[in-house]
Parts: structure tokens; C-alpha cells; sequence
């Protein structure tokens, strides 16, 4: 189990991250520390060496103000007692004579400098020269100096105090770099675990949708960062497939329901027809009443099916030239007789010629849809209007009429499937007309809007393109 658990961790994106974030972590750290070391070192060998170069220059002043006397009694004033063992001068002539030296006791196995003694002649700087002792623990930073023509004075001195600061200081910096590398692993561990949560916590809704729980949402926090965005994305996928699942079932219910009342009325009259043992007459009755019905239910099913087709961008457009002024002339036309029956008037406002390339056979049947309409739901004494308008790069075609008009709510609806008005149910319909309009419109690139007052009528536009190339 725990073998198991920890072969699951060895897989998870944290761990990775928390590696990653452990490794920079400690590299910076390591790079950090060697630079401030270093840093410092070089600032403490610094100021030993202005310190001995200092005391050159007093002794310069000395041998100036009391000569070789004065620095002799200097030099045993500086090496009195303990002092012997920190700091000791020699005096050489540059030909590599000395002159004088202070208690040498404390530093058996110094070098003698005859070649640092020509080049302190020539050179106008003091030089500085490190050596180690053979019985010392400690290095020996050493200053020549001439401090008068031909007169060279070498000032040592013990680097045991910068030395063992400089060992404190290693140590102190080994101890806080183990501790911050292995202070590195949690803390790379907390980073990952904190920024992953938003992941995980699109997972587990993930998970539960995937179980069913559709209203499901993740909780978006306000930092507007990447996790939020994608929360965000997440949850308008998910809106955007609730409602098509919830359209779906709207559906597949209205189409059982529009379904089973003809299949219900065939039914009940074939069994009437069975049981009254009728005559010929009646059997063929019914049998027309039963074509009439599946006829409707056969439309309705493929209108679903050519809604469907030209919504998933399956059905190919046969596009043609066409003249959208002949069009509508012919289905005006059409309608004539039924506008006539109702006394309505078609009034039509078209240019003289409108092409258009775009599949006839659609187009025709949007404009006879939303014809159909007008006409429907306008009352006897009416008008329908029907106007062309070329706009250059895009056609508008408005259908308007003196009907019943469609409240603001139900406007937003009218497109969806089977929807159908309350007001217009006893009008015949199905509720597909202006879904199959919208969605051949659509295929075309364009879009149908609606305008309408309640009781005054309403104005159908629908807007279709001319495409750039044709
Ligand atoms: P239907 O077969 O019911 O006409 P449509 O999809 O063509 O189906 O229209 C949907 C609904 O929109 C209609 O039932 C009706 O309530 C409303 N509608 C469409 N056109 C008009 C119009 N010109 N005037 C008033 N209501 C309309």
C-alpha cells in the first residue's frame, strides 16, 4: 500500500515541481553564499594589507622625523611582551643586509628576502608577501617597505585572527546552506502542493460531472490568474454543454410529444374503423386520413432532420447565382391566393435586381417560412410587407406584417425547436419554421433578427452576406 502510495507520488507533477524548486533553490543558495564569501575574505585580506601598508608610511615618518633611532626605539615599543608573538620588523639594507630585527623567537622559519628586496627598489609601492611557518598554524602576511633610500623595513604580521573569522564564517555559512537546502524540499513541497490546488480541485469537479452532477461548478477565486481562467473556461464548456443537453431533452421531448398525438388520432381510427367492421367507404376515409397524418409527421421529421444537417455544417450548399427580386416575386406570388383568401395585402419594396450567391432551394424556403408566418399570424384586413434592401456587402431581407406581434420574452425563444406562442396555437404548426429559416440563414453566414409589438405586428430581417470572392 505505502509502496504503492509512493510509486502514485513518484508520477505527480508536484514532486517534479518540488525537485525543480529544491534544485534552484539550492544552486542560488550555493552561488549566493560563495559570492558574499568570497565577498568577504576579499574585504578582510583588503584591510590587513592597508593596515601593514599603513605602518610603512608612519615608519617612513619616523625614520624621517628621527631617524634610524627613532625607529629602532618604535620597533621596541610595538614588539614589548605578548605583542612579540603577533607582529615582528626586520630592517634590510636592498642589498639584502639586515640592519636590526625585533624578538624573531615566535617565527623560526622565515625566508630570507633577498629578490622581494631588489623589487621593493625598484618599485615605489610596498609589496606584500604571504608564507607559512613550518611550527605555525597560522600564515604571515608580510609588508616590505623603504622607508628611506636603501632602507628596507618588512613588518609581519600573524593571520590568526583573520584566519579563524574566516573559518567561523565558512561555517556559520556551511550551517545556514545545509539548512536552507534542506529547509528547500518543504518548502518546494508547500509551493507545488499551493499552486496545484486549483488543478486539483478542476479535477475533482471533473470527476463528479463525469458522475453525473451536471450543475456542478468549480469555485472561481478573484486572482485572475491562469487557474482562474481556465476555472473560468471550465465552467462556460460546462454551462454551454448543460444547455445543449437541456435543449437536447427539450427536444427529444417536444418531438415524442408532437409525435404521439397524430400517431394517437391514426391509431384510434384505424381501430374504429376495425371494430365498426365499416364500409368501403369509411376504410378509404380513414386511409386518407391516415396518409394526411403520416404526410405531416413524415415533414416534420425531416425538417428535424434538415434543421439538424444544416446546424452541424453537414448539408453542403449548393451555391448559385441568384436574383433575390425574382425570388421573393415568385413566392409572393405563391402566397398570393392565401393573402387573398384572408384579405391581406402583400405589399412588396424590392430593387429591380439583387444577386446573391446562395442556395435557391434554401433561400426559397426561409423566404416561404417567414412569409408563411406573416401571413399566418396576421388577421383578416392586414398588410405583409416584404423589402429588399442591397446593402453592398450584405443583402437585408424584412418580412413585416400588421399581425398579432410576439412579446419580448417569447421573441428570445421563437428560434428554439417546437417553440411555438401561446397566442398562435390555433394557427397549425409545428414549431420548426423559423429554427429550419435561422439555421439554413446561418449556413449562408448570415442571421435572422426579430423586431415586434404585441398586438401592432412584427418585422423579421434576415441579413445574408455577399462573399468577398464571388
Ligand atoms: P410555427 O409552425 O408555429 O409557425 P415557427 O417556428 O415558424 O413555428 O414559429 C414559432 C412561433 O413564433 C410561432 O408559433 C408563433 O408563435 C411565433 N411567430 C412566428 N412568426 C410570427 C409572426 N410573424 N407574428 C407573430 N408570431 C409569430
Amino acid at each position: 500500500m505505502f509502496l504503492k502510495k509512493l510509486s502514485n507520488l513518484r508520477h505527480t507533477l508536484a514532486l517534479r515541481l518540488t525537485i525543480w524548486y529544491a534544485g534552484i533553490f539550492a544552486v542560488s543558495s550555493i552561488l549566493a553564499f560563495t559570492l558574499v564569501y568570497a565577498l568577504i575574505v576579499s574585504v578582510v585580506q583588503g584591510r590587513t594589507d592597508e593596515d601593514l601598508e599603513e605602518d610603512i608610511e608612519e615608519f617612513t615618518s619616523f625614520m624621517q622625523s628621527g631617524g634610524l633611532d627613532r625607529v629602532k626605539t618604535e620597533i621596541a615599543v610595538e614588539t614589548q611582551g605578548e605583542e612579540a608573538s603577533q607582529v615582528f620588523f626586520r630592517l634590510w639594507s636592498t642589498e639584502g643586509r639586515e640592519l636590526m630585527r625585533s624578538d624573531l623567537s615566535s617565527w623560526s622559519g622565515l625566508a630570507e628576502p633577498r629578490d622581494i628586496l631588489a623589487k621593493v627598489d625598484d618599485a615605489d609601492e610596498p609589496v606584500l608577501q604571504t608564507q607559512t611557518l613550518p611550527q605555525q598554524e597560522h600564515s604571515v602576511r608580510s609588508v616590505y617597505g623603504a622607508i628611506a633610500p636603501g632602507v628596507v623595513l618588512q613588518i609581519g604580521e600573524s593571520l590568526e585572527d583573520d584566519e579563524e573569522f574566516i573559518e567561523d564564517l565558512l561555517k556559520g555559512f556551511v550551517v545556514a546552506l545545509t539548512a536552507v537546502i534542506l529547509l528547500g524540499g518543504p518548502i518546494g513541497w508547500f509551493m507545488a502542493r499551493r499552486a496545484l490546488r486549483g488543478v486539483q480541485e478542476i479535477t475533482h469537479a471533473a470527476t463528479e460531472i463525469a458522475d453525473g452532477a451536471l450543475d456542478r461548478r468549480v469555485a472561481v477565486r478573484s486572482q485572475s490568474d491562469e487557474l482562474d481562467t481556465l476555472a473560468q473556461t471550465f465552467n462556460t464548456m460546462l454551462d454551454r454543454i448543460q444547455a445543449l443537453i437541456i435543449g437536447m431533452r427539450e427536444m427529444t421531448d417536444n418531438l415524442a410529444h408532437d409525435l404521439r398525438s397524430p400517431l394517437g388520432r391514426i391509431r384510434a381510427s384505424a381501430e374504429v374503423t376495425l371494430t365498426s367492421g365499416g364500409s368501403k367507404t369509411e376504410s378509404e376515409a380513414m386511409a386518407a386520413t391516415t396518409t394526411e397524418e403520416c404526410d405531416r409527421l413524415l415533414e416534420m421529421i425531416n425538417t428535424t432532420l434538415d434543421i439538424a444537417e444544416a446546424e452541424s455544417g453537414a448539408a453542403k450548399l449548393k451555391r448559385v447565382d441568384i436574383d433575390l427580386t425574382d425570388l421573393i416575386s415568385d413566392a409572393v406570388d405563391l402566397f398570393q391566393p392565401i393573402a387573398d383568401d384572408k384579405q391581406v395585402a402583400i405589399n412588396t419594396d424590392l430593387p429591380e435586381h439583387c444577386h446573391i450567391h446562395g442556395d435557391r432551394q434554401r433561400i426559397q424556403r426561409v423566404v416561404a417560412n417567414l412569409l408563411d408566418n406573416a401571413l399566418k399570424y396576421v388577421p383578416t384586413g392586414g398588410r405583409v410587407t416584404t423589402k429588399l434592401a442591397d446593402e453592398g456587402m450584405e443583402v437585408k431581407l424584412s418580412i413585416m406584417d400588421t399581425g398579432i406581434g410576439i412579446s419580448a420574452e417569447e421573441c428570445a425563444r421563437i428560434f428554439e425547436r417546437f417553440y411555438r406562442c401561446d397566442r398562435s396555437r390555433s394557427e397549425q404548426g409545428n414549431g420548426l419554421g423559423l429554427s429550419l429559416a435561422l439555421a439554413f440563414v446561418r449556413a449562408h453566414g448570415g442571421d435572422i433578427a426579430v423586431k415586434s409589438n404585441p398586438g401592432q405586428g412584427s418585422t423579421f430581417t434576415a441579413v445574408l452576406p455577399r462573399p468577398q470572392h464571388a
